[in-house]
């Protein structure tokens, strides 16, 4: 069976030559005779792929060296509550929801805190960013949240939020290592790896260090940060197997030119897709234009039945995991980092064929 194109969420398509090198090192990491899978994590080569992966994510994002970057566990999901527990010292924290993910993070912090509710899109079914050009932050909050690409409506903010100076926590899972950000703009960043970086297990947390709470003794150990920066991502066990994935490809992404070459090669696959979106009369985009993330792409027809005949064609063509989240309906096209150019164009290419054929 030849490879699809796979438009999945998360976990996603990978670089095939991340996939090849991984194959290849399966039975014999290095001359060591065993896989990275099998090998101690306390043992001098895993220690050598655990720097090498945290020096290649530090070179790619331009990561300050004020800032530790951790590799953890646990989904992504429990950062919402670790990040609250962590960085909201005085229970209050202020969040913007713009999908699903910022709203499950504020839920959570609902029940550790008293965050605040700055700026939502729920009554637009979260097609829209909210504007954050003037947002009534708390003098106390500990700091603000957002979710920087929400993976199911397909939204990513057009700018970042006026902070009013206070610290800015973003979620980046679904745009993680898409394009360059800033680092020194964010108190915190994290990210689950099973969307452009690796397989599913790891999620990475970029943090500015003096943010790193010291005093936590209502916070369980593997819960607080500092246990996590201390040890070196090295606490426990870690996802040793997940960890060297995601180091193959930070090296993917340094030998294709760093971010802002991907940045380039993404925006190129979410014009193509979103043009055709524009012009056709059978699909269209569900977000705002200014507001479109580049990663993922939910469209329409406006017939149920319709949508269930393309995803089902779409799938006999190798065009894969098409179907929308329940939550919107539809069609969502996730067009990761490794989702080759020739993918999206196959994609648009049937979609077109299909129109013709409906009409
Ligand atoms: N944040 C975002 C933006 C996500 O897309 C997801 C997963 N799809 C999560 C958080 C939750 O990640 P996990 O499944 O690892 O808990």
């Amino acid at each position: 069976m030849p490879r699809v194109y796979n438009f999945s969420a998360g976990p996603a398509v990978l670089p095939e030559e991340v996939l090849s090198q991984a194959a290849a090192e399966m039975l014999d990491y290095h001359g060591c005779g065993m896989s990275v899978m099998e090998m101690s994590h306390r043992s001098p080569v895993f220690q050598g792929i655990l720097d090498e992966a945290e020096a290649d994510l530090r070179q790619l994002m331009g990561v300050p060296d004020d800032y530790a970057a951790l590799f953890l566990q646990g989904g992504d999901s429990l950062l919402f509550s670790t990040v609250f527990m962590n960085l909201a010292k005085n229970g209050k924290a202020d969040y913007v929801v713009s999908g699903n993910w910022s709203k499950k993070a504020f839920e959570q912090a609902q029940i550790l805190g008293d965050p605040k509710l700055l700026a939502s899109s729920e009554d637009g079914n979260f097609s829209y960013v909210p504007d954050v050009s003037s947002l009534d932050v708390r003098d106390d909050a500990s700091f603000v949240y957002i979710c920087q690409n929400e993976t199911i409506t397909g939204t990513r903010y057009p700018e970042l939020p006026d902070t009013k100076g206070h610290v800015l926590v973003a979620d980046q899972s679904s745009m993680f290592l898409s394009e360059p950000v800033d680092v020194g703009s964010y108190g915190l960043i994290h990210a689950g790896v099973q969307k452009n970086v690796g397989p599913a297990g790891v999620q990475v947390v970029i943090v500015r260090r003096d943010l790193i709470a010291e005093d936590l003794a209502e916070v369980p150990t593997m819960l607080r940060l500092k246990t996590h920066a201390d040890a070196g991502s090295l606490y426990d066990t870690p996802n040793c197997w997940g960890i060297y994935v995601c180091g193959l490809v930070f090296k993917w992404l340094l030998a294709l030119g760093g971010l802002a070459e991907m940045e380039k090669i993404n925006r190129s696959k979410a014009t193509l897709l979103y043009d055709y979106l524009d012009a056709s009369g059978l699909f269209s985009s569900t977000v705002a234009p200014r507001d479109r993330s580049l990663m993922n792409v939910p469209f329409v027809t406006g017939d149920a039945e319709l949508d269930r005949r393309f995803v089902a064609e779409a799938a006999e063509e190798g065009l894969v995991n098409l179907k929308g989240h329940r939550l919107v309906g539809g069609m969502r096209a996730s067009i990761y980092n490794a989702m080759p150019e020739e993918g999206v164009r196959a994609l648009v290419e049937f979609m077109d064929r299909f129109e013709k054929g409906v009409r």
